[in-house]
């Protein structure tokens, strides 16, 4: 029994309802009868508590959790450092407007971001509520600094839902369909995806991406190339060794703002505090949020001192960005991340996670690729002995451990990929036994 900040959760998956209980059920109709119907859900399943890699179910059922809530309670969803941390700022002052009257809070975040994003220069952050925002205050932040319009974006990207971040991102269902007209100066260059073009070498794949942006956008009109260092909703794709280096060696040499979107893969998620750094990238911005504050709604800009100052005063910020019990928030996480080595328990679910997966994967021809790094994992689905996309074995496999308690989400722009992000509170056991039900949601769907 692990001890949760008072809190007793036992570690353990539990069902004792069917999937979804009745008072799930008499939830899912209030929600119905009251939520717009825009906002689906992947489980019909509402929680009641959730911490370690449990998520407790209003029904009394017990979850395995490999969602994280999309990425965003990389920490837990009640880590004692900030359920203690909030608690204390919740009695201090909930919110003052850090454009009004600021908060050391405010403060700390940026200099914690300043020192654990890569890069040894002078930087500068500025904090916002959601990835979204972020995004779109990197971009109002490099035409700043450039002078320039032009945005460049990649196949498969994701970025958010707010107008701008539509544009930058690539699928239409469910993201952007009907909700045009989109904002202008967007473009969008080829990714490399090993899986799907050939296992092209990463430096030809970026040779490919900066002659179509040089003869379709023209380096001199581009104010930033906005990448995901491993692409999140997208399908979890890695580009091939070399191709991320060569694009930021090329925006440093025309002047362009490489800004790299970490809003899924930042702090511990992918083995590394950030994506960038395993393969020693250096970006002029990085955007972050998610995982940032072990739960509470907080993003950020951090980037060169230079560019992140061209903005004019009162330029940037927003009524809440910054709020008080998030930067507490995200002290704690930082603190976790660090003081219990996280990066190192990331890499430790790699290996087993990996060894799960390569075992189905020898002996079922439908595991197409498996791919990701620490903590941030997928397989992407293909009809046997083909490359051809399967999202209805992807929709049956997270159904098939969504009825038996297992937490997992579907992404990809094929929908074909099953993505695995567990908190980094979750136990060795809790990944066996999900791992258990994802074989035998392979085995009964042969
Ligand atoms: C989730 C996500 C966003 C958008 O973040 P929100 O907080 O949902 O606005 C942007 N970029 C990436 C890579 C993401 O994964």
């Amino acid at each position: 029994m692990k001890r949760l900040h008072g809190v007793s959760l036992e570690q353990k998956r539990r069902l004792v309802t069917e999937l979804p209980g009745p008072r799930s059920q008499e939830l899912m109709e209030r929600k119905l009868a009251a939520v717009a119907g825009g906002v689906g859900t992947t489980m019909p399943v509402f929680a009641a508590r959730a911490g370690g890699g449990i998520v407790l179910d209003v029904d009394g059922n017990q979850l395995i959790d490999l969602g994280s809530g999309i990425a965003v309670t990389t920490v837990g969803a009640t880590a004692p450092r900030v359920v203690a941390a909030v608690t204390e700022q919740v009695s201090a002052f909930t919110h003052t407007c850090f454009m009004v009257t600021p908060y050391d809070g405010y403060v700390a975040v940026a200099e914690a971001l300043n020192r654990v994003t890569p890069g040894g220069h002078e930087k500068r952050s500025v904090l916002f509520n959601s990835g979204a925002e972020a995004v779109e205050n990197a971009v109002k932040i490099a035409r700043a600094y450039t002078g320039r319009n032009a945005v460049v974006v990649f196949d498969h990207a994701y970025h958010g839902r707010t107008n701008l971040t539509m544009a930058m991102t690539a699928k239409s269902m469910p993201y952007k369909h009907g909700f045009g007209p989109f904002a202008p100066e967007v473009y969008r260059a080829p990714l490399s995806y090993p899986f799907r073009d050939g296992g092209l070498d990463g430096r030809v794949a970026a040779a490919r991406a900066i002659d179509q942006i040089e003869k379709q956008i023209g380096a001199d009109t581009l104010a930033a190339l906005v990448i995901e260092p491993i692409q999140g909703e997208g399908g979890f794709i890695e580009p091939a060794p070399g191709f991320l280096p060569a694009l930021a060696a090329w925006c440093r040499a025309n002047g362009v703002v490489f800004v790299a979107d970490e809003v899924q893969t930042g702090f511990a998620r992918t083995g590394h505090m950030f994506a960038c750094d395993s393969e020693g990238v250096v970006p002029d911005l990085i955007v972050t949020a998610k995982g940032i504050a072990g739960g509470l709604p907080l993003s950020a800009v951090t980037g060169r001192a230079e560019i992140m100052n061209a903005p004019h005063s009162g330029g940037l910020g927003g009524t809440y960005g910054g709020n008080p019990l998030a930067c507490a928030a995200a002290l704690a996480a930082i603190e976790t991340i660090e003081a219990d080595g996280l990066t190192a328990r990331a890499r430790e679910i790699e290996t087993l996670v990996k060894t799960r997966l390569h075992k189905i994967q020898a002996a079922d021809g439908r595991l197409g690729d498996v791919r990701g790094r620490g903590a941030m994992l997928a397989v992407e689905l293909v009809r046997d002995g083909s490359g051809e996309p399967d999202p209805r074995l992807a929709r049956d496999i997270s159904r098939y451990a969504h009825q038996r308690g297992v937490i997992v989400l579907t992404c990809g722009t094929y929908g074909n990929v099953l993505r695995f992000l567990p908190p980094l509170s979750i136990s060795d056991e809790l990944l066996d036994d999900a791992f258990d039900v994802l074989a035998a949601a392979f085995e009964e769907t042969r």
